[in-house]
């Protein structure tokens, strides 16, 4: 097979996602007051409306609703005020109603929109001639094509339902009008806005153990367990628009969404737990064509990476198939991690008829203002707000900025440290926060919150660092000792004797004793070669057993030495 990089330079891959989120922050399910719980012993939350008893009726969850309207104002969703449940009909031990209550064409959320950053190795990803005109020209032809599902609900809505237009446009209907064409910045990297379709409520399904089977599969098992204490689990499914045009972007979609549900607390989102599942759909087509390619849906992409790494595996196998001339089928396919490919999991023949109709046991939503009004006045600062207040505020990189406004902790730990500071020093924080601090929780394995490390104290290590009185290396081996004793950054320095230094009169000596011992390296530098200056720095180090201040070091060499 091609690597991804070739094939996207022949080959345009459209990429959308659905994305379900279980609502865990909530006390009770979605229909009836059973306990939410991921942990109890199996079948000991139920009653006879998530059971599917006949006669029991369902009452929604209101916390529900309030949960899903912030997740469409957190990604600029018009929120509709009339929507309603429909019943989803399929037979399987996983729903003993027989049917998912969800919802059909109108959601609570529709036509929302995310920005993506998309720079570094990520951003290469995308080829050059994916910017600019190209792109506008496939822009617009993805709006003349995929309209499917909507019209099939739209025929299915029932007499005396009123929709308006504009809802109704929004199922599938790709309107690119406005929409903006990505362009590289110089330094590579590019924003580029994904449309979200919609985003509606549903329920979870019960969950299924397969004993004794290979890999837990219903294939081979011997007998198959069904726990009903997910079942009827707020759920809420969100479809983007087929705007997605790398793995990567898929990815940083995926993140993104993650942190807002985070921030707006409705998900503890853990995707290795399951509560936050991608599927993604990828079909391609040559560059500078402008229909839509069939597309293929890979299941088990439970984390970051399966999900970039299934989808540019599924690139690089459609392309090979369709450059020996062979067809791609609407199939959906499971991603193998470990065996790096993805296996046919069903092949969609026919449209999947689900009798798709208002469920008659719940009434029509009116939303209120007030309502609405209630939810946004609940937001929190989104990611993207809190990005750009700490770039302007502090003064730091907008790359580092985006990643600290990526985690509620992770930031308010920031805003801590950096009080009352901006430019350098606040920048120097931030480093800190992104690198060392990160790289410590991620080798320790504990949650920032539980680390123990006290925002002051990286406060007074930045100081230490900004004001040159320890080298960075150094500030490596301060930070350790500080996040394992606990100790003030300060106090280990003067302890350890680390303390830099920065003063020219005292390093001068040194400068002097080892140009007088390095005569040959002094006159290769005056012959013009820059980069012995390098080794002459490593020496005044070593002769000031480690505390000098490199960067001075290596200023009185050239000054000595022009
Ligand atoms: P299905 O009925 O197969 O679930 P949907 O119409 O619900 O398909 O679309 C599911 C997802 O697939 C959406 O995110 C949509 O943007 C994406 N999608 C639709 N058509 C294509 C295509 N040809 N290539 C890639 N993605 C697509
Ligand atoms: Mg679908
Ligand atoms: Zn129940």
């Amino acid at each position: 097979m091609k690597e991804l990089s070739e094939v996207l330079k022949d080959w345009e891959a459209v990429i959308g996602l659905e994305i379900h989120t279980e609502l865990t922050t909530l006390e009770t399910k979605m229909f009836c007051g059973c306990k939410l719980s991921h942990d109890d012993a199996p079948n000991t939350h139920v009653c006879p409306v998530c059971l599917g008893m006949p006669g029991a009726l369902p009452v929604p969850n209101r916390r529900a609703i309030e949960s899903i309207v912030k997740a469409g104002l957190a990604t600029n969703c018009e929120i509709q005020k009339h929507s309603m449940f429909y019943r989803k009909h399929y037979f399987y031990p996983d729903m003993a109603k027989n049917f998912q209550t969800t919802q059909g064409p109108v959601a609570f959320c529709m036509h929302g929109r995310l920005d993506l950053e998309v720079s570094g190795r990520g951003a290469a990803e995308r080829p050059e001639c994916a910017f600019g005109e190209n792109e506008a020209k496939s822009l617009a032809s993805a709006s003349a094509n995929a309209v499917g599902l909507s019209r099939q609900m739209a025929e299915g809505l029932p007499e005396g339902v009123e929709v308006s237009a504009a809802a109704l446009g929004g199922m599938g209907s790709y309107d690119t009008a406005g929409l903006a064409v990505p362009e590289r910045r110089a330094d590579g990297s590019y924003s580029v806005p994904i449309r979200i379709l919609r985003i509606h409520m549903e329920e979870d399904a019960a969950k299924m153990v397969h004993v004794g089977g290979a890999e837990g599969r219903i294939g081979g098992a011997a007998e198959s367990l069904v726990d009903y204490n997910r079942c009827g689990t707020p759920l809420i499914e969100l479809v983007t628009e087929p705007d997605l045009r790398t793995p990567e972007e898929a990815r940083l979609f995926m993140e993104k969404l993650r942190r807002i549900f985070l921030t707006i607390g409705i998900s503890d989102c853990s995707m290795e737990k399951g509560s936050m599942r991608c599927d993604g759909n990828v079909s391609l087509r040559r560059r500078g064509e402008t229909g839509l390619g069939t597309k293929t849906e890979l299941k088990n992409l439970n984390s970051f990476k399966a999900l970039h790494d299934g989808l540019a595996y599924e690139i690089c196998r459609q392309a090979e198939v369709l450059e020996s001339g062979g067809t791609i089928y609407q199939e959906t396919r499971h991603w193998e991690p470990s065996r790096k490919r993805t296996v046919v999991m069903r092949v969609k023949e026919t449209a999947d008829d689900y009798r798709l109709f208002p469920d008659p046991d719940l009434e029509p939503f009116d939303l209120s203002d007030e309502f609405i009004e209630h939810c946004r006045g609940e937001l929190p600062e989104l990611p993207d707000a809190k990005r750009d207040r700490i770039e302007r505020a502090f003064g730091v990189k907008r790359a580092d900025a985006e990643q600290l406004a990526g985690d509620p902790v992770t930031a308010a730990f920031f805003e801590g440290a950096a009080a009352g500071l901006s430019g350098k020093a606040a920048q120097t924080v931030a480093n800190l926060v992104v690198n060392e601090l990160a790289a410590y929780l991620k080798a320790s394995g504990v949650a920032l919150g539980e680390s123990g490390i006290a925002p002051a104290q990286v406060a007074s290590l930045a100081k230490l660092l900004a004001s040159d009185a320890i080298s960075s290396n150094q500030a490596h081996e301060v930070f350790e000792a500080m996040a394992a004793s606990g100790d003030d950054p300060e106090k280990i320095v003067d302890e350890r004797g680390m303390r830099q230094v920065s003063d020219a009169g005292a390093l001068q000596p040194i400068v002097d004793e080892v140009l007088a011992a390095c005569a040959d390296q002094a006159q290769q530098y005056r012959d013009g070669n820059q980069k012995v200056i390098g080794f002459l720095v490593g020496q005044c180090m070593k002769a000031s057993r480690g505390k000098g201040n490199p960067k001075l070091f290596n200023e009185l060499l050239r000054a000595s030495l022009s």
